[in-house]
């Protein structure tokens, strides 16, 4: 149960994971800027970054502009001493790079197209990959591997329930099978829940938005839930897997069981597959991938144009869902879909001031990802950066 008392050892390890997520959210600053952040004594902090400082973890930087004018010692999180491992699962292919505590990609990525799609065989392809960037990087101390997944995946059985339009990919044992492939810890989340914790450790302002729903639209579509700092995962780690929630329940048979959910409406997939099928009508030939598409989308082609809009309403019930459920007062929507850019954000709005007051709408900001990368890709990193900042006896000697 959460609410027992804490004793000495976890109320450390718990004030010791604060700071360091203030280190990453401030890239720099001075101890009593973590002071007045964390709500923590200055002697507290002098001695716990004492410790970071012995363990190669942080570093002193000169003199920075402190409280009132006054000159302060800056302090930062060294990002050459340790280093995580992130990959990101998708349906069609996986990225694998070696990330800093800053959430930083080191060097290139290793991304490698799924033509075998079997369970077995995609963790062997993942596992020797790591094995050479290990092996090429022997130098790096890397402490831990991250993984973000498509979903419904169930966090506290580290179980992959179905992925849809994925072959071969039911009740797949994910956490036991990469665990034993490899020495580090191995944290894996659905890819939203990534995409979540991603955004708000290394973007989004943590005073400003309390509640942040992250909404991946992709080859599949999942939310992943932010509240009051921490992933909000629910009994059984499904908590935001709108992709399963019916927008019509006398819809067409869904692969988990239902019927009309989301993701038979809303994803880059279906996308493709409809705007293909208007193509044919119109005697033009087809697209072949998501991104060819973004053109035609901006131009408002009669081939591709209507397909967008039509997706883009169901997208807004899936809010609407979410805005209900979990009252965020920000909605980052994120993948594949978030490529075409502002139009997203501008079907959205006109839909759902459509359906729903404006009041509401106005509680929530809708923006699109600010991440370069996919937040799932940085996400899968930070899943493993976010495990080791609570267990810091990995970065001791
Ligand atoms: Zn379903």
């Amino acid at each position: 149960m959460e609410s027992k008392g804490k004793n000495l050892e976890a109320v450390q390890a718990m004030n010791r994971k604060l700071l360091l997520k203030l280190l990453q959210q401030n890239s720099m600053c001075s101890r009593a800027n973590l002071a007045a952040q964390s709500g923590l004594k200055q002697a507290t902090i002098t001695n716990i970054i004492n410790d970071f400082i012995s363990w190669g973890l942080v570093e002193e930087t000169g003199l920075i502009e402190g409280n009132k004018g006054r000159r302060a010692i800056g302090i930062r999180l060294k990002d050459d001493s340790y280093y995580v491992i992130g990959i990101r699962l998708s349906r069609k292919y996986f990225e694998i790079g070696i990330f800093t505590f800053m959430g930083e990609l080191v060097g290139e990525k290793c991304r490698r197209d799924l033509v075998e799609t079997r369970p077995g065989a995609v963790m062997d392809s993942m596992q020797k990959i790591i094995e050479d960037m290990l092996a090429k990087n022997s130098g790096k101390r890397v402490v831990a591997i991250g993984v973000s997944v498509p979903g419904p995946y169930y966090f506290n059985e580290g179980v992959i329930e179905t992925i849809t339009n994925f072959r071969g990919w039911k009740k797949v044992p994910i956490m036991s099978e990469l665990q034993k492939r490899f020495p580090l810890p191995v944290i894996i989340d659905h890819d939203a829940n990534a995409g979540v914790l991603a955004e708000c450790s290394l973007k989004v302002d943590p005073e400003r938005y309390r509640t942040v729903v992250y909404v991946a639209v992709g080859q599949g579509i999942g939310a992943g839930v932010f509240h009051n700092g921490e992933v909000f995962r629910g009994a059984a780690g499904i908590a935001g897997e709108i992709g399963h929630a019916s927008v019509n329940i006398n819809g067409p048979q869904c692969e988990c069981g239902g019927r009309g959910c989301l993701t038979l409406y809303v994803s880059t997939i279906t996308f493709l597959e409809h705007v293909n099928e208007n193509l044919k009508k119109l005697g033009r030939p087809a697209i072949e991938h998501f991104d060819d598409l973004i053109e035609g989308v901006r131009e408002k082609d009669a081939g591709i144009y209507p397909e967008f809009k039509s997706m883009m309403r169901y997208l807004s019930a899936g809010i609407i869902n979410l805005i209900y459920s979990y009252n965020p007062s920000l909605i980052i929507i994120g993948d594949e879909m978030s490529h075409i850019g502002e139009q997203v954000i501008e079907e959205l709005q006109a839909h759902m001031s459509q359906i729903i007051e404006r009041k509401v709408v106005d509680h929530a900001e809708l923006r699109l990802t600010s991440f370069q990368m996919d937040p799932a890709f940085v996400g899968a990193a930070e899943l493993a950066i976010d495990y080791t900042f609570g267990h810091t006896e990995l970065l001791r000697n």
